[in-house]
């Protein structure tokens, strides 16, 4: 066994390593406590997933505990909606948080008493600069930074400042609080950050009761510790911050051991973007339906799209956790996907783009029932009973005029197998003015029922068909990526380019479908196999709306295979 399918198995990775020796070691005194910390500005999306299922996951294997936080220190761009819609597609991806959620807004009380706290320290002080000029004077990468003027206040003057920054004193923007750490230093978060801004705005939760609102590094290693998280995961971005998080623990009284962050790789997949900002321009400009559109790789997107969560979560576990971003073939997850409904959906017979059928020697009005199994993978499935009649729709590319060499399929003079019920062979086919086949004339052989014939005969296809007077409508969404581009806004010898410039115009053709009777009782959100042509899920809304999950070739075999 190779190293790698060891630690595929064993699903270990840096992270859960360092737990273990924590553990080890006594660190936390045994404890291991996470949190899931969104922002409430967005809907969650596959990348969440894996941070949910990594926050999740270390709890549940240490016996620890996970929290929700929601990190709502943004009022401008935060809703209850969100609020609302990230524990519903939590729940759905089947993640459970310890107790009720946690907001950061419950905090803002003690941020404050410890922001007070560094003040009195010397570690703290009011800046009167406007943002730009503080962000002129944090210099850069080898640019010195540039003191305020205002830098060595007094505690008492600050003191007093801060209170009334509190008390709405000040307008928006006129001043800032900012830690006193050092201008020089070669990390530019340790250069005097801001700690909180004046916004006379109402918060989601706080309503009017502040107009001081915490950044970020402020707020999130103090929430952290508030909790008693002991590993505090987040994504390799925030790996600068982490000697400020550091920073400003180290100077507080903290309730209980002072907890450590850890960075990880974000999850990037191609052909897909992962950036709420990018996801939300595509909303807004209505190049998508919403958030919850089938192509969108929002949890809701996923859902309507007809991704099972236990195939969500396969995935994430099988990509593992690295120190190093990388970005995983999109086919991977499909596979998943597609192995996962193979099990489970049942198989039914659809036709996306109908062309007549029709049986010569059928007797007229004669309908026949015959039996289809409902999914080879599992005996318990059973079998169900398809009406077959003399009018029957095939689906359109199943039938050629002027077959091209290595065409199996129907064209006059060929016999085929219909599937579960008879052969068949073409006779004739009806045209339009335009020279367009309209309806195909076949006769069939009463001796094959069930399909197969008692010469032994062979054919070389089976097709699939619906029976046109028991057909039931439906609208079937047919997808291809969203974004055409591998990776949809990379660089292009050095010149930036935008997402949306590789966005895929032809990503979703809608059709008027036939289906079997049995397709007219799917639940909302059931996914099926339409035979020979995939993964199809009923829409979460209407069920007369079919979505295509996933195609039935497995891509990623294919792609293992050109690498090898
Ligand atoms: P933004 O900060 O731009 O609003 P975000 O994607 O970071 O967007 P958050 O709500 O802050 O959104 O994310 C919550 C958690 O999910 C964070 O801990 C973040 O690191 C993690 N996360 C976000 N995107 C990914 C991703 N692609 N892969 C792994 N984890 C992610
Ligand atoms: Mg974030």
């Amino acid at each position: 066994m190779s190293s790698d399918e060891t630690a595929e198995t064993e699903s270990t990775d840096f992270i859960r390593e360092k737990v273990r020796t924590d553990n080890e070691s006594g660190t936390f005194g045994g404890r291991v406590q996470t949190r899931f910390p969104p922002e409430p500005n967005g809907f969650l999306h596959i990348g969440h997933a894996k941070s949910i299922f990594l926050n999740f996951g270390l709890a549940k294997e240490n016996g620890g505990t996970c929290f929700l936080r929601f990190d709502d220190t943004n009022p401008e761009t935060e809703d209850v909606a969100f609020v609302n819609a990230i524990q519903e597609d939590l729940a759905w991806l089947g993640a459970k948080a310890d107790g009720p959620p946690k907001f950061t807004s419950d905090y803002f009380e003690q941020l404050y008493v410890w922001a007070e706290v560094l003040i009195e320290k010397g570690l703290a002080y009011v800046d009167d600069q406007d943002a730009e000029t503080i962000s002129e004077q944090r210099g850069g990468f080898g640019q010195p930074g540039v003191e305020s003027p205002f830098r060595n206040r007094s505690s008492e003057e600050n003191l007093g400042l801060f209170r009334q920054m509190r008390d709405g004193a000040f307008d928006d923007g006129s001043r800032v609080l900012r830690a006193k750490i050092d201008m020089q230093a070669d990390n530019m978060w340790l250069r005097d950050p801001v700690m909180y801004r004046i916004r006379n705005v109402a918060h989601h939760r706080t309503d009017d009761a502040w107009v001081l609102y915490p950044t970020y590094d402020w707020a999130h290693g103090q929430s952290d510790a508030i909790e008693g998280v002991t590993h505090s995961v987040c994504t390799l971005e925030f790996a600068d911050h982490r000697p400020l998080y550091d920073w400003f623990l180290s100077h507080l009284d903290l309730p209980s051991d002072q907890p450590q962050q850890t960075e990880f790789a974000r999850l990037n997949i191609t052909h897909t973007v992962l950036s709420k900002r990018v996801l939300r321009t595509l909303v807004e400009q209505g190049h998508v339906d919403g958030w919850d559109d089938a192509r969108m790789p929002t949890i809701r997107g996923l859902r309507r799209r007809g991704y099972p969560a236990t195939a969500i979560e396969s995935f994430v576990e099988r990509i593992g956790v690295a120190k190093i971003n990388s970005v995983v073939e999109v086919e991977l997850l499909e596979s998943f996907v597609r192995t996962e409904l193979n099990r489970s959906s049942q198989r039914r017979m659809a036709v996306v783009k109908p062309l007549k059928l029709t049986i010569t020697n059928w007797p007229e009005g004669h309908v026949v029932m015959v039996d289809a199994v409902n999914n080879p993978e599992d005996p318990d499935a059973g079998s169900r009973s398809v009406p077959f009649s003399g009018e029957l729709w095939i689906e359109e590319d199943d039938f050629r005029l002027d077959p091209p060499p290595k065409y199996y399929r129907l064209t006059p003079g060929r016999e085929v197998r219909l599937r579960a019920a008879f052969f068949v062979t073409a006779t004739d086919a009806v045209l339009d003015d335009d020279g367009n086949v309209i309806e195909v004339l076949a006769t069939y052989d009463p001796a094959t029922e069930g399909g197969s014939s008692p010469d032994g005969r062979k054919v070389k296809s089976t097709m699939h068909w619906v029976s046109a007077p028991h057909a039931v409508d439906a609208t079937v969404h047919l997808y291809d990526r969203l974004f055409s581009a591998e990776h949809p806004g990379a660089s292009v010898e050095g010149a930036e380019r935008d997402p949306l410039d590789d966005l895929n115009p032809m990503s979703r053709e809608t059709t008027a479908a036939k289906l079997e009777p049995a397709l007219g009782d799917v639940t909302r959100g059931e996914v099926v196999q339409f035979e020979r042509l995939g993964y199809f899920a009923a829409d979460l809304d209407d069920p007369t709306i079919f979505h295509r999950t996933v195609g039935l070739r497995d891509e990623w075999a294919n792609i293992q295979k050109r690498k090898k």
